[in-house]
């Protein structure tokens, strides 16, 4: 699913990185998680300490890599950015965290993928500021430890239920981030045509916030491919019929939703009456991993009404039959 227009797994045209948004008080959006975050690091700055571990839980490309960005930014520190799958071995993560200076943020993304065993010595390491290795093999083996600076890990996981709970117990600092309203993309939208260069129009940055399925990144990435789309028009501003024109041939519908979520829903209404179903039958009649669909798809379907996740699995709301033009059938629904 990751060629999906509108999936909000990073890709390569991202290597832009112009719009992203460089200090707290010029990233939209996410106001409580703003407000607390600034009280935190003013306070750790005020106290020259390192911030307590920060963890973000929310969808993916809602801005938790650049507000862990941020932080090291606003803290005056170094940031340094792995993430779960990449770390390996328990060397590699003692490599990352005996190379921190004093109060530098590490971040890592995806921390639900680390191993156990790298786990392990993540928790002396984020307790005490100690690593526990074990040199050595058989009799000889013998086991030190090493101070390491005091860092700030800020992780990052697109759902809390994924992290073991002695981990998620290790962090001060829980932060959820919620799906964005159509007016904070907007805002988004206007400011990245700003940095582009191109005009937008009101009802334009409207038209592109409303179909960006409440994703700081699927903004960006729509704003590209309409923006093309503008420009062989030889058009001078993006206005709300361009942009619907390239959305609608890109198959983002007027709700946002792509290829992969229309399928999803139209799967349900007409293979299983509209539910109730469960994860596993409907990633099978998908094709697609599981996690992919509760990760990706799910949380904005569930956000906007579409679906209700239930004991006995998922069921279609009255919204979806009316999207996909289908009529409700009998008792189907909540
Ligand atoms: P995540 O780490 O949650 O997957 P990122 O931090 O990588 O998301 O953000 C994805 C993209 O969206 C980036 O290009 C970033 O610049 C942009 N973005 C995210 N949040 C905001 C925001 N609040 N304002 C402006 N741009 C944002």
């Amino acid at each position: 699913s990751d060629d999906r227009i509108v999936s909000p797994a990073e890709r390569g045209d991202e290597a832009d990185t112009t719009i992203r948004p460089l200090a707290l008080d010029e990233f939209v959006g996410q106001q409580q998680a703003r407000s607390n975050l600034s009280v935190f690091i003013e306070a750790a700055k005020a106290r020259s300490e390192a911030l307590d571990h920060v963890l973000f839980v929310g969808p993916p490309g809602l801005g938790k890599t650049t507000l862990a960005q941020i932080m090291a930014r606003e803290l005056g520190v170094n940031f340094r950015a792995t993430s779960g799958p990449v770390i390996a071995k328990a060397g590699d993560l003692a490599a990352l965290l005996t190379n921190l200076e004093e109060r530098d943020v590490l971040f890592i993304d995806e921390i639900h993928r680390l191993s156990p065993a790298v786990e392990e010595i993540l928790y002396p390491a984020m307790e005490d500021f100690q690593l526990d290795l074990i040199i050595g093999e058989g009799p000889a083996a013998r086991s030190v430890k090493i101070d390491l600076s005091k860092f700030t890990l800020v992780a990052a996981t697109t759902r809390l239920g994924l992290l073991t709970t002695p981990l998620r117990d290790r962090f001060g600092i829980p932060v959820r981030l919620n799906f964005y309203t159509v007016e904070e993309l907007e805002h988004i939208v206007r400011r990245g045509a700003r940095v582009f260069g191109i005009g937008m129009t009101d009802d334009g940055a409207n038209e592109i916030a409303r179909r960006s399925r409440g994703t700081p990144r699927i903004a960006g990435r729509l704003l590209r491919r309409v923006r093309d789309f503008a420009v062989v028009a030889g058009m001078d501003a993006v206005d709300a019929a361009i942009a619907d024109k390239a959305l609608s041939q890109l198959e983002v519908d007027k709700a946002g939703l792509d290829g992969l979520d229309r399928r999803y829903l139209s799967m349900i209404a007409e293979h299983f009456g509209g539910g109730p179903v469960g994860i596993e039958t409907i990633a099978a009649g998908l094709s697609e991993p599981r996690d992919a669909i509760e990760d990706i798809v799910e949380p904005y379907l569930i956000q906007q009404g579409f679906i209700q996740r239930t004991p006995r699995g998922r069921l279609l709301m009255p919204k979806s039959f009316a999207h996909l033009g289908l009529a409700v059938p009998q008792g189907a629904g909540a």
